[in-house]
């Protein structure tokens, strides 16, 4: 089998979220956004699909790397993209994710399986968590501590049992502010009683005295990990407070490296909990290799931000992962509406707060092909 083409579809549909200039997602006035789908077809017929905002800019460059190529050749498609990121090109991890996610979902229909039974499956389902967005300033929205202890208790009606706090970033007024960040955890606590897991993932920016003033309140608030409170740049500054805390500090996510980076964390002890996202790494392929790394080192491996590559990866991990990272979630927005280019949900979620694991070919996306093609902007 070879891949004989790539294509990348940008089409619009009318989103109800915002980035504010941090690049934290908010709700929105209704407004016309983009999004692309990748498609590689091979010369059997059979195609792979996957979907991002931001790939168009890189295809000159990975076209040339693709056709031609047998699409079952994923560590060496990887390798090659993998390397031609040190000259600094459009090829970010994203691109790679979307590419990868976009082989393995053609691996899966070629072979009429779920990308997570091809992978080795561990489980049918996992245990979700709700992920709020970040707090913000909008009255019945984010905007106080008793605000996200209301939308807690909504959650846990929907069925979570796992709830994460995204408190308040700048640029929103009186942010950073840990005290109001603990406020926040409190209410939350307060309001969902002791047998819901809670985490925090709040300003990514304090300094080491404040991470560990978050941390121990945290502690008191039986909270079971904290992510990201300072610069990741900084290993040490992590060394330093895992150290000193009881509270799992869950990480790294937002630093470069992928693989590499993982892997000098889990050696240093800079966090008790690793981290990895396809997003983050640059796609499904990576990410497995960080999970058999943690299982090697006995280390839990926590899936970052909610696309179905990770899904699949969860259900494939043995020892290692425990939540699927549900949303971002807000009291004005919807999560349960699958986009206009999807007929399905991706990861649905039953009353008992389970994500069940994707059963249709390749990454079981219900793709709405007749909406992209009505809605075409370039392609
Ligand atoms: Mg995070």
């Amino acid at each position: 089998m070879k891949i004989s083409e790539i294509r990348v579809e940008t089409f619009r549909y009318t989103s109800d979220k915002g980035k504010d200039i941090q690049g934290h997602g908010h709700p929105a006035e209704p407004h016309e956004a983009q999004q692309a789908m990748l498609t590689i077809v091979s010369d059997e017929g059979v195609c792979g699909y996957s979907f991002r905002e931001d790939i168009t800019m890189a295809m000159g460059l990975v076209r040339p790397l693709l056709l031609g190529e047998d699409p079952f050749y994923r560590e060496r498609i990887w390798q090659n993209l993998y390397q031609r990121q040190r000259e600094g090109s459009a090829l970010t991890d994203r691109v790679l994710d979307a590419i990868d996610q976009a082989l393995w979902d053609l691996a899966g229909r070629a072979l009429d399986q779920p990308v997570y039974r091809l992978l080795g499956a561990f489980r049918d389902k996992v245990p979700a968590y709700g992920s709020t967005m970040c707090g913000d300033d909008l009255d019945g929205g984010l905007n106080t501590p008793q605000a996200y202890g209301d939308f807690a208790l909504q959650l846990v009606a929907r069925g979570y049992k796992a709830i994460k706090l995204h408190t308040w970033s700048t640029p929103m007024p009186g942010a950073p502010d840990p005290k109001r960040d603990i406020a926040a955890c409190a209410a939350v606590r307060e309001a969902v009683g002791p047998d819901i897991v809670l985490m925090l993932d709040p300003f990514h920016y304090y300094t080491r005295q404040e991470a560990l003033y978050l941390g121990r309140e945290l502690e008191k608030l039986d909270y079971y990990w904290m992510e990201e409170p300072m610069d990741e740049a900084s290993v040490s500054s992590y060394i330093w407070l895992t150290e000193q805390l009881d509270l799992q500090i869950c990480g790294p996510e937002t630093a470069k490296g992928g693989l590499k980076t993982r892997a000098e964390w889990i050696v240093r002890n800079a966090a008790d909990i690793s981290r990895v996202g396809t997003g983050d790494v640059g796609g499904i392929t990576p990410m497995m290799k960080i999970v058999h790394l943690a299982e090697a080192f006995g280390v839990q491996c926590e899936s970052h931000g909610s696309s179905i590559g990770n899904l699949h990866a969860l259900c494939a991990m043995g020892i290692a992962g425990q939540f699927h990272e549900r949303g971002l979630l807000h009291p004005f927005t919807d999560y349960e509406t699958p986009p206009p280019w999807l007929n399905a949900l991706p990861d649905p979620m039953d009353d008992e707060g389970f994500v069940p694991a994707p059963q249709g070919p390749g990454l079981g996306l219900d793709i709405n092909f007749d909406y992209i093609r009505d809605n075409l902007v370039s392609g």
